[in-house]
């Protein structure tokens, strides 16, 4: 491939390492991800998936962290926490397991998304509130006009769910971080959020990250795998090469697959 034409990584995490007091959980992790790849990041509970992911935004609490995380060539571990939180607000959203992690429960859910909006668009209240329930509406929230009204305790699980998605995707980021986003849901929900999140992804092109302990997820909706043993980044690969030729003692066992 010619050095000039190929357009650079939009992430480039080096070594990565965490530590929490003397316990190292994160060890020597390294990847790159493409604008709009879809990676995802397996592993047993444990292994350092939510730490790796939560350390690119420096939200891994008291964390020390080593290495370098460039995201267009500028260290995440090592920006001003001024430029910190204009990347938390635009370059890079996350989701979680559980929605609550990431919305207010005391503000109605569309003035949330509006909020965020507003960060990033110089919008009227009313024009951002517009916005918001055309947000929503993208998720697949029934009633988005009167939804966007709503508390999240007043949500069901699924519309929660759908209501932290369009939040995050309210600040247009060009990464998503997604831990876990469909674990905590019936298994009929899954598929249906998995879907929305592929559908995003394509609409948007944004890079996802998606963290999972769900082999079935990651051949539904991943490129590219990359498996997590005990803090270290044990293999990587596109998915159909990782699951039919696993290369790593630790992907056969999660596979099942006998060496
Ligand atoms: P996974 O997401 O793969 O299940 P985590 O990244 O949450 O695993 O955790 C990796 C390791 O880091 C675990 O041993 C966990 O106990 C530890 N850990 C996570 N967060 C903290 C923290 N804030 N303080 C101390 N240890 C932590
Ligand atoms: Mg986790």
């Amino acid at each position: 491939m010619s050095q000039s034409e190929k357009p650079g990584p939009l992430l480039a995490v080096h070594e990565l390492g965490v530590r929490f007091g003397a316990k190292q959980v994160v060890q020597g992790v390294s990847f790159e991800m493409a604008a709009g790849e879809k990676l995802a990041l397996v592993g047993e509970s444990g292994s350092g998936k939510s730490v790796t992911a939560l350390s690119l935004l420096r939200l891994a609490g008291e964390a020390q962290l080593s290495g370098q995380a460039l995201l267009d060539g500028r260290d995440l571990l090592r920006i001003s926490e001024r430029e910190m939180r204009a990347v938390r607000g635009g370059d890079i959203a996350m989701i979680f397991q559980e929605p609550m992690t990431a919305l207010n429960p005391l503000m109605p859910v569309g003035e949330q998304v509006a909020e965020v909006l507003q960060l990033k668009q110089a919008l009227s209240k009313a024009q951002a509130q517009k916005q918001a329930v055309e947000l929503l509406a993208t998720t697949g929230i029934p009633e988005p006009e009167r939804r966007a009204q709503s508390y999240a305790f007043q949500l069901s699980g699924g519309q929660r769910q759908r209501a932290m998605i369009a939040m995050a995707l309210a600040s247009r980021p060009r990464l998503l971080l997604a831990d876990e986003p469909t674990t905590a849901l019936d298994v009929s929900l899954r598929g249906q959020i998995l879907d929305l999140l592929a559908d995003l992804q394509r609409q948007t092109g944004m890079a996802v990250l998606m963290i999972t302990h769900d082999l079935h997820l990651v051949r539904r909706f991943a490129d590219r795998v990359a498996v997590m043993e005990k803090g270290r980044l044990v293999e990587q690969g596109a998915v159909a090469q990782v699951m039919q030729n696993p290369q790593h003692p630790y992907t056969r066992k999660l596979l099942g697959s006998t060496p």
